[in-house]
């Protein structure tokens, strides 16, 4: 479970101060699949990186799996990491000189001996259906399996939650649509939270839960909306 209470976070840019989340509150059940949604700026993917513990916060609590992530240090920080959360991003942020199973392989390095590594990275390279092309470099894959494989590094290591920053941002409607039914399929399969930062609203409606903000908070919908 995901539990934000009274989450506050600010960025200060050239001495102005801009406060992105305030007194954010929100519960994220276990195995749910969840939808942010909200326009340019209101503070999704900063939401989705403090639930990460890749930034720090001003105030306020996050409990990941029972764990306080807002008191951890940047060793346990990297320890839950590893363990619970797998991060998937819209640019796929993977290594352009390592190949497809390299860079699968690589959160579990030093965690495993390396015939272990290279065989869970070979399943989860099977899982998200790219067996073929795991000698293949970034560059000589198309967008949809650069995805892929950022889908298969972000589950190689068994994570609870999958958090996903707009995934089908930098795909076409068709291939995006299919990078949605893998992950929904991975959380339909796993025991796995899936947190996924979206501008299409068909997407949105087929979560559990729509995460909407404005100016900083969690809006509540309106009865016209429901
Ligand atoms: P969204 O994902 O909803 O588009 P973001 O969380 O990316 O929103 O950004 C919210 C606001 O915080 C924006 O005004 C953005 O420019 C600002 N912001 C995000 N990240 C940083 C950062 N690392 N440093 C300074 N400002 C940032
Ligand atoms: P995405 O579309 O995937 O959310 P963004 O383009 O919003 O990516 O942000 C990319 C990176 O730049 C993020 O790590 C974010 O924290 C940072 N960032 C966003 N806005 C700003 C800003 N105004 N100043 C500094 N860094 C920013």
């Amino acid at each position: 479970m995901i539990q934000i209470n009274g989450l506050a976070k600010s960025y200060t840019n050239d001495s102005e101060k801009i406060e992105v989340l305030k007194d954010l509150s929100l519960t994220i059940e276990d195995h749910s699949y969840v939808s942010i949604v909200g326009p340019s700026g209101s503070g999704k993917s900063t939401l989705l990186h403090t639930i990460g513990g890749l930034e720090p916060i001003d105030r306020g609590e996050i409990w990941v799996n029972d764990q306080a992530v807002h008191k951890l240090k940047d060793k346990q920080l990297a320890k839950l990491r590893l363990k619970e959360i797998g991060y998937v991003f819209q640019q796929f942020q993977l290594l352009p000189t390592a190949t497809a199973l390299e860079n699968v392989m690589m959160p579990l390095l030093n965690v495993f001996s390396s015939k272990e590594i290279k065989e869970k990275a070979k399943v989860a390279l099977e899982r998200v259906g790219l067996e073929h092309r795991i000698n293949h470099l970034p560059s000589r894959l198309s967008g949809g399996e650069q995805q892929r494989v950022a889908i298969a590094r972000a589950i190689v290591t068994n994570p609870s939650i999958i958090l996903a920053d707009e995934p089908t941002g930098n795909l076409d409607s068709e291939t995006g649509e299919k990078i949605i039914g893998l992950l929904e399929e991975i959380h339909a399969n796993d025991d796995v939270i899936v947190v996924l930062i979206t501008h299409d609203q068909a997407i949105a409606e087929r979560t559990d839960q729509q995460i909407s903000l404005l100016d900083g908070k969690v809006k509540v919908a309106t009865l016209s909306e429901l």
